[in-house]
C-alpha cells in the first residue's frame, strides 16, 4: 500500500530531516509514528501525501510511484489519501455539511447523492445532528470529527493523521481514537503521528519510531518507549 525505498529529505536551508528511510505498510494496517520533536515525523508523513517531495528515493502508494506521477495527475493520487491535522483546518465560514461536501470530488454527482454520502460520513463520526453548525459552534473533539469526515468522504485507501489528538483532552482523544479504529476496521490503512503515550501503550498497533530522520524501531505491537 505505502512503500518507501531509501528516502531522504534535505530542506532548502540544509536541514536533513529524513535520512534514508525504507518502509512497507500493508493495506489495512494501523501504524503509529512516534519520536522526539524535530525527529522528522512530519516530514516523513508529508512525503506520503506529497506535501513535500523527497530529495532522493522512491515512494509509491497503491503501486503508483509518486515521483513519476505527472503534476496534473496529483489530484487523482490525493484522492487515495485523506489527511487529518492537529489543528483541524476547517473552513470557518462553512457549515459542517459544507466543509465535508466541499472536499468531495463531485464528477457529475447528483445533489441527492452528495447529500447521501456527506450524511453517511457524518454518521460515521456521529455528527449528523450538527450538520448545519459552524465550526466555532463545536467543541475541539467535534471539529476534529468533522475533519475526519472530510478526510474520508472520497473513500481514500489511506488516512494520514498528524497528531490528531494533540489539541484535545484525554477523554476526547479516546473518542477520536475509537472513530479512527472503526475506520481502520472498514479497511482503510491508517498512519498516525502522535506524542500520546497513553493511547499508544493501551491501543497497541504497529509502531515506527523515528530519531534523527531514521527509523530507530519498527515493532508489530510496540510501546511508546522501550520496555525495560
Ligand atoms: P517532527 O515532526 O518529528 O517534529 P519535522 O519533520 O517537523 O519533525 O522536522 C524535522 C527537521 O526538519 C527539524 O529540524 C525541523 O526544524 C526541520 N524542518 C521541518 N520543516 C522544515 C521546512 N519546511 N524547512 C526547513 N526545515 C524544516
Ligand atoms: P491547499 O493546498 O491550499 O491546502 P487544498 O485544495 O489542497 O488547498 O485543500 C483544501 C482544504 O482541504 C484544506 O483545508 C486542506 O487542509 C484540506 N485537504 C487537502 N488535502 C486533503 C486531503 N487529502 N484530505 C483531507 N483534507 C485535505
Amino acid at each position: 500500500m505505502i512503500q518507501m525505498q531509501d528516502v531522504w529529505k534535505t530542506y532548502p536551508n540544509g536541514v536533513m530531516a529524513v535520512n534514508g528511510i525504507s518502509i512497507y505498510i500493508k493495506k489495512g494496517e494501523f501504524v503509529y509514528v512516534v519520536g522526539p520533536s524535530g525527529a522528522g515525523k512530519s516530514t516523513f508523513i508529508k512525503m506520503m501525501y506529497r506535501e513535500e517531495k523527497p530529495t532522493r528515493g522512491e515512494i509509491s502508494i497503491d503501486g503508483k510511484s509518486l515521483s513519476s506521477t505527472k503534476e496534473k495527475h496529483i489530484p487523482f493520487l490525493r484522492r487515495k489519501i485523506g489527511v487529518v491535522f492537529q489543528d483541524f483546518k476547517l473552513l470557518p465560514s462553512l457549515s459542517v455539511f459544507e466543509n465535508v461536501a466541499f472536499a468531495m470530488e463531485v464528477i457529475e454527482e447528483s445533489k441527492a447523492n452528495i447529500r447521501k454520502r456527506v450524511m453517511n460520513v457524518l454518521d460515521i463520526v456521529r455528527l449528523k445532528n450538527k450538520a448545519r453548525f459552524l465550526p466555532h459552534e463545536l467543541s475541539g473533539g467535534e471539529q476534529q470529527r468533522v475533519a475526519i469526515a472530510r478526510a474520508i468522504v472520497n473513500n481514500p485507501a489511506v488516512l494520514i493523521a498528524d497528531e490528531p489528538t494533540g489539541n484535545l483532552d484525554p477523554e476526547t482523544s479516546w473518542e477520536i481514537m475509537h472513530i479512527l479504529e472503526e475506520i481502520n476496521d472498514r479497511g482503510t490503512t491508517i498512519v498516525m503521528a502522535t506524542h500520546n503515550r497513553d493511547i499508544v501503550d493501551s491501543m497497541r498497533k504497529r509502531l515506527i519510531a523515528i530519531e534523527g530522520g531514521r527509523i530507530s524501531r519498527d515493532e508489530i505491537r510496540g510501546t511508546y518507549s522501550y520496555e525495560s
